[in-house]
């Protein structure tokens, strides 16, 4: 099957497979008038100007739209039960987070609704939000486990996750995060708990292959440095890649902790030192950057990123998608936020949100750009330049999506 995409008023190609650091996230390519051809899963060539087409392509023309890689999710926690809009009241009277969960709140009772809901129940939930993300133009998320913080519920989740991979166009790649919380029956023996994760959980699921990554909250009254070393070394050992959420509260040293374990990447980062992100830059360590967390926690701080990018260190953006902090599916929003919390510029967000964050999830030789030889994960968003659908903030901009070289959304509805 194959598919020509024409008259493309701005192509945005972002090619390549290494990360872009620092200033490099501004040079983006821009093909005027562009064309992409599509040859079942790949892109197998692009163009500006006239193409030719051949029999049997369906054409797809993209007048005054612009069209963008798929855009990539690195950090979410996309499976679990509940909400809580019950909290938002309480939040705004200024609760504090620590009362709310004595109240029963918080992510204990995420990890409650978690466990009461059957594998069944739980994917047509999560399978609702993957249209939703599809829907606003992502193609591929990573996604947390840590709302069952036990054996059978944390495996559950994952079990899930590798089920939905023939059952929805939507790729999730998989990450083991039992170290969110301990939970509420290990309370008074945490370290029962982290014996649990390392003599019981970690070797199954890594046996079992139903994780790619393991992450920790490393943070002042969650897991400690020490406990964290302890936890994604075990995963490490395990072959498991590592991810941290580090230094979002305190300067704790999780990003100086994740160069030292040779993570892949390190999330949140609003506290983090100068020290820790000199670390990260020696160790190619990649920040994952948050903002739509920031807002929604009315923090009017955010992550360091232009400091980050004088450091030369390159950045990825991500939903955080969860129930306590930051429930959205959508990355146009996180868009919003990066642009006018964090100061990044358009060019600076698409990077951040393609090949960056492809790179943030071990997958750049094959998505996070539009060029030969890569997966054909491709948006059309229905605005005439990329400036555009990140000034006209607060809607859906997106047109259609091709996953895998084929048309999933087309004119903004669901077609898989
Ligand atoms: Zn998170």
């Amino acid at each position: 099957m194959s598919i020509v995409i024409k008259n493309i008023n701005e192509l945005v190609t972002l090619s390549g497979n290494a990360p872009r650091c620092g200033s490099e996230m501004s040079e983006v390519e821009i093909i005027e008038n562009g064309w992409i051809l599509i040859e079942d899963d790949y892109i197998k060539d692009l163009g500006q100007g006239d193409v030719k087409v051949s029999d049997n392509t369906k054409i797809i023309d993209a007048k005054d739209k612009t069209v963008t890689p798929g855009l990539i999710d690195p950090h979410t926690h996309l499976i679990h039960g509940g909400s809580r809009e019950h909290e938002l009241e309480m939040k705004l009277m200024g609760v504090p987070y620590i009362d709310i969960l004595k109240k029963g709140g918080g992510i204990l009772s995420t990890v409650k609704a978690t466990r009461a809901m059957s594998k069944e129940e739980l994917k047509k939930k999560v399978k609702k939000s993957m249209d939703k993300m599809l829907l606003h133009g992502t193609t591929t998320c990573e996604s947390k486990s840590g709302y069952g913080l036990n054996f059978e519920d944390e495996v559950k989740c994952l079990e899930l996750i590798r089920e939905l991979k023939g059952d929805h166009p939507l790729t999730l790649v998989p990450t083991y995060m039992g170290a969110h919380a301990v939970p509420l029956e290990y309370r008074d023996t945490r370290e029962k708990y982290i014996e649990l994760m390392i003599d019981k959980v970690i070797p199954y699921i890594a046996q079992q292959g139903l994780a790619e990554f393991i992450d920790c909250f490393c943070e002042e009254g969650v897991f400690s440095i020490e406990e964290s070393r302890r936890i994604l070394n075990c995963g490490k050992n395990y072959g498991l890649k590592i991810k941290i959420h580090g230094d979002e509260i305190e300067p704790m040293g999780g990003t100086e902790l994740a160069a030292e374990l040779n993570a892949v990447s390190a999330e949140h980062l609003l506290a983090t030192s100068e020290k820790g992100m000199i670390a990260m830059q020696r160790k190619g360590v990649m920040p994952v950057l948050l903002p739509a967390t920031s807002f929604y926690l009315m923090l009017n701080k955010y992550a360091d990123a232009k400091r980050m990018m004088e450091l030369n260190l390159p950045i990825a953006l991500a939903t955080d998608y969860n129930p306590g902090t930051c429930p959205t599916e959508s990355l146009q929003t996180v868009m919003t936020f990066a642009c006018f919390g964090m100061k990044l510029t358009p060019k600076e967000i698409i990077t951040a949100m393609t090949i960056n964050a492809a790179c943030a999830i071990g997958k750049q030789d094959t998505i996070g750009s539009i060029a030969p030889g890569k997966k054909a994960d491709i948006v059309i968003f229905d605005a005439p330049n990329l400036n555009y659908f990140i000034y006209h903030f607060g809607i859906n901009h997106v047109d259609s999506v091709i996953k895998n070289g084929r048309v999933v959304v087309d004119n903004k509805k669901l077609v898989y």
